[in-house]
């Protein structure tokens, strides 16, 4: 009883930190334009089951992507056991899930298994970070807080992973006789380093409170930091594009006026309609789906890396435009949200993204096509471009001459549309 008293209110203050964040991104949502990538169901979940299940994204570095996989894989199994445990804790009871027989053998031997997997893992991608100073960790748009998120977050699921091989393990000495579950190396760790039995119950309880606690803190953690892909990745692939990379979507506010134009009464029809923006300027003007994307990045950096401009020395990172959404999102969302009109004078594009960024971008899709989440970075750099010329008239000088060359010639170039066949002349008779 006691062991509930103290567990069901912080089990209810985690619950209510975590609605809160929620409902504080929820509205930061809500500032954001629709979009509905939901077409096609079917395809979307076999996506979901190769991308974000199977990680085969994530496996085209076959080292590290594996090590990767086994700790997404690892987390998924020990989930069900930290639900077992929040279950022990509202019931007082001690392994809720026992009666599911051979299942929950199999639950409590993968979950087992796994968390000595992820502290390996773990300690790998920490040597990676610290140690070995991998160059794709490292780039003008992380900055020390961002680092020292990557570092937090890493020594809270170590933490986590060591607190549950103490749970296993003193469990294996506490229960030998009557062991309920299946540890297979916790058990054998267990006939070799052996404790009295009461200290084994001691250490069993304070793994099971320092445990459940960490998930605790480590839930209301993640939404503030670039570990969120935990909570998103899933959703993010199954909302991702479905179209060829190279597909550029229509602006439906240029189809809009379009179809005004093409109306008989086109100022009949337009008396109700606000104007709308031409691409995007600023965070009010993404999609929900650019939003998530940018709580989704984990700055793993696989984009900038094969960036052609950022290989060749540019200023253009792919991965910084998520950075700069989330960023701006932080700064500009919460006043948005009291004041729909709410300006600061500052904008995405001009104060976070410069014309120099933009515009060193290629399009060649390598991002989209490397990046673990499925993010699509030319689509959001292209709505960027399209404010620019469409609202500012700004492009550099060769696209300009383009434009002017199209309007005034129907095509790119600088000829007259009359003296379109003169070539011809050379090869008369
Ligand atoms: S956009 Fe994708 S590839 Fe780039 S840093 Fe984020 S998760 Fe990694
Ligand atoms: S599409 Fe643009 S941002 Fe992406 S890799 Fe190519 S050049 Fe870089």
């Amino acid at each position: 009883m006691a062991k509930q008293f103290i567990f069901i209110p912080l089990l209810l203050l985690t619950i209510l930190i975590f609605g809160f964040t929620l409902n504080r991104i929820w509205q930061l949502f809500k500032i954001t334009k629709a979009t509905n990538p939901t077409q096609d169901m079917v395809k979307r979940l076999i996506l979901t089951l190769k991308i974000a299940m199977g990680q085969s994204k994530i496996l085209r570095k076959p080292f590290i992507g594996f090590m990767h996989a086994l700790v997404f894989w690892g987390f998924l199994a020990i989930t069900l056991g930290s639900i077992e445990m929040v279950m022990d804790g509202i019931t007082g009871k001690e392994h809720f899930f026992s009666n599911f027989g051979w299942f929950y053998s199999l639950i409590t031997a993968s979950g087992d298994l796994f968390a000595y997997i992820i502290v390996i893992g773990i300690l790998i991608f920490l040597i990676r970070r610290k140690i070995l100073h991998i160059k794709r960790f490292s780039g003008i748009e992380l900055t020390s807080k961002n680092k020292l998120d990557a570092s937090v977050a890493l020594l809270l699921i170590l933490f986590l992973m060591v607190t549950l091989i103490g749970l296993n393990w003193s469990n294996s000495i506490k229960n030998e006789a009557v062991l309920t579950g299946w540890f297979p190396v916790s058990s054998y760790l267990a006939s070799v380093f052996s404790i009295e039995q009461t200290l084994a119950l001691c250490v069993y309880q304070l793994c099971w409170w320092s445990h459940i606690l960490g998930i605790f803190i480590f839930a209301n953690y993640l939404p503030y930091s670039k570990h969120f892909h935990v909570f998103l990745s899933i959703p993010n692939v199954y909302f991702s594009n479905l179209e060829p990379l190279t597909k550029l979507p229509n602006m439906s506010s240029v189809t809009r006026e379009v179809k005004l134009m093409m109306s008989p009464n086109p100022y009949q029809q337009n008396s109700n309609e606000t104007i709308s923006r031409f691409g995007v300027q600023d965070v009010e003007d993404i999609t929900w789906k650019n939003y998530m994307d940018s709580l989704t990045c984990t700055q793993c950096g696989r984009c900038t890396e094969v960036c052609p401009a950022n290989i060749t020395g540019k200023k253009l990172s792919p991965r910084k435009i998520f950075v700069d959404v989330r960023n701006r999102m932080n700064d500009k969302g919460p006043k948005l949200i009291k004041d729909k009109h709410y300006t600061d004078n500052k904008s995405l594009v001009g104060d976070f993204i410069s014309m120099e960024e933009l515009w060193a971008c290629t399009t060649c899709n390598a991002c989209a096509q490397e990046c673990p989440l499925n993010i699509s970075h030319p689509n959001l750099i292209i709505d960027m471009r399209r404010y620019l010329v469409l609202e500012k008239g700004l492009a550099p000088t060769g696209i300009k001459t383009m434009f002017a060359n199209i309007e005034n010639n129907g095509a790119p170039w600088q000829f007259s549309p009359q003296d379109r066949l003169e070539w011809t002349k050379d090869n008369e008779q």
